[in-house]
């Protein structure tokens, strides 16, 4: 029998869409059950929901992954390599891993979601990104229904980018993620300005990971909405990498552009200035819009569809692309 199911509370949005088909895997058996029945069907496989946008009700079959569980699987006298269930909410591990000092996963504290979903994007913040910790993944096959053991070398890892986001995009579902951390000697990476900053007004002269955390909880709850009181799924782009030619253009336009150098001919710049520039830095249309902090925030202010957050979405890229003649991708999974 089929479970009808609003998954409100499962998407940071907070879209109240229903699905006429809601499952539940809490390990490996129950993924491969769910495949025999639906494998066919292009299911969507839900994590903690905070990077997802549902434009309506539901009629492919969903799978929220549930497998929980965190265990020493190796360790030498440098390095602890740590398993953990798919379904284990991310912050939660970090934590775990903080109290143990274990240490290469501080700075990024207080992401939402669930460890299953994390290598998808290759959640990154405050200079440090999923892949430089991660050691390998299982994933089961839609396909054959096996499972597979991809290697760091395997996946693919771009910027906010995986495999599993491009060529394997909907082909596997993650069930557990080994990371490799430190279990002393930590390499803390201070150098993302507002954290660097931070650590100076505290006048932290030798920062542990925990400082590291703490710090970066205060800037992120500082500047990012929090989903339980505001319905969001953080940057909803990704940061454009353009050419230095594209770069010099805009500078002529406006000096004030900031941005980061990848090399000496690719350049990152920021998607909230662009967005700022346009004018939608906290304009606000009927029930969505963007944050008035952060222009890369697209928000629901409660009543939203998620029709009605796509289409505000797909404004801002039109003028984006007007104004700058750069087209802004997607950090948010759509399901249209
Ligand atoms: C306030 C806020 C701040 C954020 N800040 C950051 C940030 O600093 N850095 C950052 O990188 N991201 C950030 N995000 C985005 C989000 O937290 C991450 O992308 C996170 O990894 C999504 O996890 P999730 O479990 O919620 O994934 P979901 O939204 O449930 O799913 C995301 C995608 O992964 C797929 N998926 C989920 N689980 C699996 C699985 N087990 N196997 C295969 N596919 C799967 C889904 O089908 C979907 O396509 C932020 C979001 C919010 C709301």
């Amino acid at each position: 029998m089929n479970i009808s199911k609003s998954i409100k509370q499962f998407n940071t949005f907070g879209l109240d869409v229903v699905s006429n088909d809601f499952n539940i895997a809490k390990n490996e058996d129950e993924i491969i059950n769910f495949l025999n029945k639906h494998s066919n069907n292009n299911p969507i496989v839900l994590g903690g929901g905070s990077n997802i946008l549902f434009k309506k009700d539901i009629e492919r079959p969903v799978l929220k992954i549930e497998i929980k569980g965190i265990n020493v699987v190796k360790e030498d006298s440098a390095f602890v390599y740590i398993s953990v269930g798919a379904g284990e909410n991310w912050d939660n591990f970090v934590n775990w891993t903080l109290r143990k000092d274990y240490g290469g996963i501080e700075n990024l504290s207080l992401i939402p979601g669930n460890v299953g979903s994390a290598p998808i994007q290759n959640i990154g913040a405050y200079g440090v990104e999923l892949d430089s910790v991660f050691e390998s993944c299982r994933a089961i096959s839609l396909e054959n229904k096996k499972v597979k053991i991809f290697h760091k070398i395997d996946c693919d890892f771009t910027y906010r980018s995986s495999i599993f986001k491009e060529k394997l995009k909907n082909k596997y579902i993650i069930s557990r993620v080994v990371f490799k951390l430190t279990k002393k000697s930590h390499f803390l990476k201070t150098n993302y300005k507002p954290l660097k900053e931070l650590i100076k007004i505290k006048n932290i002269s030798n920062p542990t990971i925990q400082d590291i955390s703490n710090l970066v909880k205060e800037i992120r709850s500082s500047k990012l909405p929090d989903p339980k009181i505001i319905g969001n799924c953080g940057s909803f782009f990704k940061n454009p990498i353009i050419s230095k030619n594209k770069l010099e253009k805009i500078s002529s336009i406006d000096k004030l552009i900031p941005f980061y150098k990848l090399s000496d001919e690719k350049f990152k710049i920021p998607a909230a200035w662009l967005i700022e520039k346009c004018g939608m830095k906290g304009r606000i249309e009927g029930q969505t819009g963007t944050h008035k902090e952060h222009a890369l925030v697209i928000i629901n202010l409660g009543a939203a569809t998620g029709t009605e957050i796509y289409n505000f979405s797909q404004k801002i890229k039109k003028l984006v692309l007007k104004k700058f003649n750069i087209l802004l991708e997607e950090e948010v999974n759509i399901i249209d």
